[in-house]
């Protein structure tokens, strides 16, 4: 597909190049495709379940449909597929080496390079996921405090390991009996738990806003991070940004900078090297010591490939004013879509950053409006997600939002008839 016409027409993309292959997958991988990229959480049967090849802010599937991605690889592309820059680096290095005996120099350049970026940071240690970074944090937590529980919000994704995933299957009682929780924005809760377990608590973890899957993004309250930051200090609780989502989308320096506070770690990954595996714990100088003691490695932690490419993406980023850039795209659509919405008589409502917005049908509590909005509007060749935010990149134009808000009108027409509201 090339225009808007077949875009915006009658929902032309067919998807059976995906469903045998996902056929085939089931036989021998668990689950066919699992985690947050299941097509079972998406609208089975009405998404692309394969890709064939990526460019900009559009990927093909196996089928040839080719997909305007609101979805960015659910955040880690920010300055586009295959972005030229970012590539060339990390072409530049791969031909030096990747993964070798001792670490690249790149590291070190990589490191000094986030440490002069975000204002509160005075070290950097990479690995590959946001969940190992976490966790790591959650260690140099206890290892800095001696103590060793953890504060965390309701609902909220720190990833795939026993302390916290979402899924229930492998994990006994122990895992979780350290982690205490509260409401996203109760402070009052916070300071409870704070006060009832005085002088345990190692650290909080929370990301810069709330943004559950399957509903409404929240934005923090007016004072809310400044009263967590005074309690954390007060009471020696390491406060742990988990910025694995948000980070270079809400601003370049780091979500805190936005909201305005000081984490004492921050987890950078996803956006961080625009689709190369890295992740990142940034620390303040009072933490490196702990840093230092607790454990950290992986075969591929010090691959230097990845680091070239985040060098790139971040300078791509600082240089062409990407977060701006994003931001302004973000809210041409989303304004486009309430707006064509609101025409229709439709309650549909964004939240969160119009960077990373989340979209929803307001009177639909089983989402069952909005699996049928995104279903319409994959078979438009628009990939959008029913049950969890959307991210916009420095690669979508406002041409893409142009037909994404043709393929929108025809999708909630599609709506209207089927729900009736
Ligand atoms: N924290 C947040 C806020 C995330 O969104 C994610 C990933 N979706 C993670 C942690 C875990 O990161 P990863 O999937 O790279 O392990």
């Amino acid at each position: 597909m090339s225009d808007g016409e077949e875009r915006g027409g009658g929902g032309k993309c067919a998807f059976d190049k995906s469903m045998a292959l996902f056929e085939r997958a089931a036989r021998v991988i668990p689950g066919g495709i699992y985690g947050h990229l299941s097509p079972i959480i998406r609208t089975p049967g009405a998404t692309p379940y394969y890709a064939a090849s990526a460019q900009g802010a559009r990927f093909r599937d196996v089928d040839g449909n080719e997909f305007i991605d609101w979805l960015c690889a659910y955040g880690p592309m920010v300055v586009g597929y295959n972005n030229p820059r970012v590539e060339e680096a990390a072409e530049k290095q791969r031909k030096l080496g990747d993964c070798a005996s001792v670490p690249g120099g790149i590291m070190v350049e990589l490191a000094e390079f986030l440490v002069e970026l975000i204002p509160f940071a005075d070290w950097a240690l990479f690995a590959k996921n946001g969940s190992d970074m976490t966790t790591w944090a959650l260690q140099v937590a206890r290892a800095h405090t001696g103590r060793r529980k953890i504060i965390m919000v309701e609902g909220t994704y720190h990833g795939a390991h026993a302390w916290c995933t979402p899924g229930h299957a492998g994990l006994v009682p122990g895992d979780r009996e350290n982690i205490l929780t509260f409401k996203w924005n109760d402070i009052v809760t916070f300071k409870k738990l704070v006060d009832e377990h005085e002088g345990q608590i190692a650290g909080a973890i929370m990301t810069p806003y709330h943004f559950p899957n399957w509903s409404d993004s929240v934005l923090p309250q007016t004072g809310f991070w400044t009263e967590v930051q005074a309690v954390c200090n007060r009471k020696g609780i390491v406060l742990i940004l988990d910025d694995v989502r948000t980070c270079y989308r809400l601003h370049l320096q780091g979500s805190q900078e936005l909201f305005r506070f000081r984490p004492d770690l921050s987890v950078h990954c996803k956006a961080l090297a625009n689709g190369y595996p890295l992740s990142a714990c940034l620390g303040r100088k009072e933490f490196k010591n702990a840093a230092s003691k607790v454990f950290a490695t992986g075969s591929y932690w010090f691959s230097s490939v990845p680091m070239a490419a985040s060098m790139a993406t971040i300078k791509e980023l600082k240089e062409n004013d990407g977060v701006e850039t994003m931001y302004r795209i973000g809210k041409l659509l989303w304004e486009g879509l309430e707006g064509l919405a609101k025409e229709r008589g439709l309650t549909f409502a964004l939240s969160g950053n119009p960077t990373m917005p989340y979209a929803r049908f307001t009177n639909d509590n089983d989402l069952f409006r909005n699996q049928a909005f995104c279903a319409e509007m994959n078979r438009r060749g628009i990939f959008v997600h029913p049950h969890h935010n959307w991210f916009v990149s420095t690669a979508h134009t406002e041409k893409d939002v142009e037909i994404t808000l043709e393929a929108a009108d025809a999708s909630f027409r599609a709506v209207k008839e089927k729900f009736g509201d």
